[in-house]
């Protein structure tokens, strides 16, 4: 399913301030990490998407404030730009903590990553 910034918006207000329960508190990254490699993502349902295939490639700039950086764990969420704009929601099943995943292609890698979905960082 296809979600506007508002749809983002209004899942991180309800559930992104409530800490992460037992079943979701590997993946509760405050800035993206590679997805645990070994650790199965059974825990968590989809939600949507900020990008479905068929859609022209969203940008790949970044927003950043002062002295933040694409890893920095307070990075800001900007939804219109990379890698927000390519994301998924997905969410706990048990206590529906909010998470943002999406694959990093490299020129020799694809790596998954996973970073909480905190309403206080989305500009
Ligand atoms: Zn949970």
């Amino acid at each position: 399913m296809k979600l506007s910034a508002e749809d983002v918006k209004r899942l991180a207000r309800l559930h992104g301030a409530s800490p992460p329960c037992k079943a979701c508190s590997a993946f509760a990254f405050d800035g993206w990490e590679s997805f645990p490699s070994l650790a199965s993502d059974a825990a968590l349902i989809q939600v949507g998407a900020l990008w479905v295939a068929g859609e022209d490639e969203p940008t790949l700039d970044e927003f950043h404030l002062e002295g933040t950086s694409y890893w920095s764990p307070a990075a800001p969420i900007a939804l219109g730009f990379h890698p927000y704009n390519r994301c998924e929601l997905w969410q706990c099943r048990q206590c529906a903590h909010p998470f943002l995943r999406y694959t990093e292609y490299g020129g020799y890698y694809e790596d998954r990553r996973i970073r909480n979905l905190n309403p206080a960082l989305i500009v």
